[in-house]
């Protein structure tokens, strides 16, 4: 079970930094270049100030991608892991804590090195990672980020670190050419993988319980552009509603960008580590309240399921439609879909005055 990522265990981490050692090489590393990885390590790289002459590495299983990456931006490509031995910092990022055990297990840094890991990660596995890296006498961050390829290309993610605080300040001014949106400190180790597995839950929660609503609307006959322009005037409104169901999926685009295996990764993540002390009470106890975090997962099982896992994440709306029958789309008014006579009142019912 998850231990608690208490105030406490971010003071005890303060009292470390005067026993940590100082990073010596401003030489600083990217592994994993991906569609998050390749334009991160970009601005890794092009960001640097003036007066920087330190080498961005960069690493990628697929050499032929550190080249090309190498060759756009001006990066160095490794074409092993032994040659980042000398960086005092190396950023990764890795579809899951899976693929960071097995890179972390190769990696040979020099004492006092950090690891900062930008993969939507799993807490149990990084505080795993993090104390066999410490055996080495190596620092370890978890600094996933939320902004998509569109914030990684610009630069505008948003990213929650966790860690010990001399290895988070250590890594910040490297992290802040990636996320230059925001950057939190959110507790210790694998607190920024448990922060980021919450958010990427909500994210969904959001866009299903809202689409959820519209379904229900729509079989009353009121369109969903009508009801969700009411809704974003409203108390109601979020960023699912303002944003990802108009453009993803009443356009039908269903574009934007995410997989709905990755996301159903997040969500199992927060299910089954962040939340799993919670879980365990509703099993145990009666009359508790109930979860919503398991729903959602149980909703992105059915979508992977009925759509694919590499499909866009905004195809979880998907499984709902199919139990109503309904698509969600605009311009419904006009084909007379959602032209359900359910509010027509009664002969008894008109107030005839
Ligand atoms: P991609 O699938 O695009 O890239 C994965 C990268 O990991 C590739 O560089 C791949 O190398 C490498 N890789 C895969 N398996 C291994 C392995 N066994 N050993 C070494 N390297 C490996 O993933 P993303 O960039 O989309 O996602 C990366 C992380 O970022 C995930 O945790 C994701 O949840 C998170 N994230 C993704 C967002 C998105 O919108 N895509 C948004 C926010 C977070 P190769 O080229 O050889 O295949």
């Amino acid at each position: 079970m998850l231990a608690a990522f208490s105030r406490r265990a971010v003071a005890v981490t303060k009292r470390a930094m005067t026993t940590s050692s100082i990073l010596k090489s401003k030489d600083v590393a990217f592994i994993g270049l991906g569609a998050m990885g390749y334009p991160m390590a970009a601005n890794l790289s092009g960001l640097r100030s003036d007066e920087d002459t330190s080498t961005v590495f960069v690493w990628n299983r697929t050499n032929s991608v550190a080249e090309k990456h190498a060759s756009e931006f001006g990066t160095r490509a490794a074409s092993s892991l032994d040659e980042l031995k000398g960086c005092s910092v190396v950023f990764m990022c890795l579809p899951t804590s899976r693929e960071v055990e097995l890179v972390c297990k190769d990696l040979v840094l020099d004492q006092g090195a950090i690891v900062a890991d930008c993969t939507s990660g799993d807490p149990i596995t990084t505080r795993k990672v993090a104390s066999s890296l410490a055996e080495r006498k190596i620092e370890m961050v978890d600094c996933p980020v939320s902004g998509g390829p569109t914030g990684a290309k610009s630069g505008q993610l948003t990213s929650m670190i966790g860690g010990p605080i001399h290895a988070v300040s250590a890594v910040e001014p490297y992290l802040k050419r990636m996320a230059q949106k925001k950057i939190v400190q959110v507790g210790s180790i694998g607190a920024g993988h448990a922060v980021k597995a919450v958010n990427n839950t909500l994210n969904t929660a959001h866009l299903a319980i809202a689409s959820e609503g519209l379904l229900a609307l729509a079989e009353l006959g009121i369109a969903p552009e009508v009801a969700i322009e009411a809704i974003n005037g409203s108390s109601g409104r979020s960023l699912q509603t303002e944003e990802r169901i108009p453009k993803e999926v009443l356009s039908r685009e269903f574009n934007y960008g995410f997989p709905l295996g990755l996301m159903l990764k997040d969500v199992t993540v927060a299910v089954d580590s962040v939340c799993a002390k919670n879980n365990a009470n509703v099993r145990d106890k009666k009359d508790q309240m109930p979860k919503f975090f398991p729903l959602v997962k149980v909703l992105l099982e059915k979508a992977v399921e009925l759509e694919s896992g590499e499909a866009d994440y905004s195809r979880v709306v998907r499984p709902l439609e199919a139990e109503t029958g309904l698509e969600l789309h605009a311009g419904s008014g006009v084909d007379g879909k959602y032209d359900a006579p359910i509010y027509e009142l009664s002969e008894k019912e008109v107030f005839h005055g």
